[in-house]
C-alpha cells in the first residue's frame, strides 16, 4: 500500500492491492482484559475495577501505516506519491467487552479521553507526522472492525482532507474578522437556541446549521483552544464533563440509530517543519478542537451514496428537538 495525491483536490489517498487476510479468525476477543491473545501494548492507564488497566492503546493487528522509515515523498510525472509511514493503533476504551461509551461511567470515559490526549501528544513529538486522527466507527455500515469497545488512532505524514478544509476556512475567517469561527458559531447557537442539544460548564453539544447527515452532532469546548490534547491535559476535570456529555449524546442518538461515525478534530502538528509554516502562525487563535458524530440512518442511505452534494432529509431544528426529548438514563 502507498499514498497517492489527487492533483485536483490535493487530497491523499491510501491505495494498492490489499493482500487478503488469510490468518485464521480467532474465536477469543483479542482486546478483552483476560485475553489469551498477545497484544502489542503501546500505552495504558492504570486502575479499573478488578483490573490492572482501565484503558489502553495497542498496535493495530493489521496496520494501514507502519512506524518505521521515511515517507520519501517523490514525483511520478505530475503526480505525488509516498510510503504509508505512520502509526495505526487501537484504543481499547474499556477492559470489559460490553462496556461501550453509552453505558460506561463518566469517570471511565475520562480515562479513555486522557489516554487519547496522551497518545496524540506523544506522537506529535515525532516530526515526521503532520496529523493525529482519532475516530470510532460503530456498526457494520460504519465499517466497524472489532466488537470490543474501541476507537482507532492514525498518525499520518499528511493532514486529512476534511481537517485541511476546516483549517483553511478557519484561517480565512480569522484573517477577515480576527475571531475564531467556531467561537462565533458557539455564541450564535447559544443566542438562537434552536439547535442546541446541551450546554454544560465547559462544553456545548448542538446539531450544526448545515448537516451532512441527519442528526449530525458536534461537541465543542466553550473555552477557545485549538488543541484537544492541551485542553485535556491542562484543564483537569474537564474530561469528566466531556465524558458525561458524550455518554448522554450517544444515548440520545441511539434512540434514532445504532450506527455512527465519530471523529475528533484537533490542531495539526505545529512542530512539523513545514515550508508553509506561515500558514500555522495564527493556528492557535483560529482553530478550535471538536468532536463530530455522524449517525448512519440506513433508510436514508442516499445521502451516503451521492456525496457530491450532501442531502440530509431531517433538518437540524427537528433533529435537535427529537434528540432533546429522547428518553435516556442520564
Ligand atoms: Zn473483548
Ligand atoms: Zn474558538
Ligand atoms: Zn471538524
Amino acid at each position: 500500500m502507498e499514498l497517492r495525491k489527487d492533483p485536483i483536490t490535493r487530497s491523499w489517498v491510501i491505495t494498492g492491492d490489499d493482500v487478503p487476510d488469510t490468518a485464521p479468525r480467532s474465536e477469543v476477543c483479542r482486546f478483552c482484559a483476560d485475553t489469551s491473545a498477545q497484544a502489542q501494548v503501546v500505552s495504558s492507564r492504570p486502575g479499573g475495577p478488578g483490573g490492572t488497566w482501565s484503558t489502553r492503546a495497542v498496535v493495530h493487528p493489521s496496520p494501514l501505516y507502519h512506524i518505521e522509515g521515511e515517507p520519501a515523498r517523490r514525483a511520478d510525472g505530475l503526480y505525488d506519491r509516498m510510503y504509508s509511514v505512520g502509526a495505526h493503533e487501537v484504543l481499547v476504551e474499556n477492559p470489559q467487552h460490553d462496556r461501550h461509551l453509552w453505558v460506561a461511567t463518566a469517570a471511565e470515559i475520562e480515562q479513555f479521553l486522557l489516554l487519547a490526549a496522551n497518545r496524540i501528544q506523544d506522537l506529535k513529538r515525532d516530526q515526521r507526522f503532520k496529523y493525529v486522527s482519532i475516530f470510532k466507527n460503530y456498526g457494520s455500515n460504519a465499517g466497524q472492525e472489532f466488537e470490543h469497545p474501541n476507537a482507532q488512532l492514525t498518525a499520518t505524514t499528511f493532514v486529512p482532507r476534511r481537517v485541511l478544509y476546516e483549517l483553511r476556512a478557519s484561517r480565512d475567517y480569522f484573517s477577515q474578522k480576527e475571531r475564531c469561527v467556531f467561537c462565533d458559531i458557539i455564541s450564535q447557537e447559544m443566542r438562537q437556541n434552536q439547535r442546541v442539544l446541551e450546554v454544560g460548564d465547559d462544553f456545548i453539544a448542538f446539531c450544526p446549521y448545515a448537516p451532512r447527515v441527519p442528526y449530525e452532532t458536534w461537541i465543542l469546548p466553550r473555552t477557545h483552544d485549538a488543541s484537544f490534547e492541551r485542553s485535556a491535559i491542562t484543564r483537569s476535570g474537564s474530561m469528566r464533563e466531556l465524558g458525561a456529555i458524550l455518554r448522554r449524546t450517544l444515548q440520545r442518538i441511539r434512540t434514532i440509530t445504532e450506527e455512527f461515525h465519530m471523529v475528533l478534530h484537533t490542531s495539526p502538528n505545529a512542530l512539523h517543519k513545514s515550508e508553509s509554516l506561515g500558514y500555522w502562525k495564527t493556528l492557535d487563535d483560529d482553530y478550535h478542537w471538536h468532536i463530530e458524530i455522524l449517525p448512519i440512518v440506513s433508510a436514508k442511505a442516499k445521502s451516503y451514496t451521492f456525496k457530491e452534494v450532501y442531502y440530509s432529509p431531517v433538518g437540524s431544528e427537528t433533529a435537535v428537538a427529537r434528540l432533546r426529548e429522547a428518553k435516556i438514563e442520564s
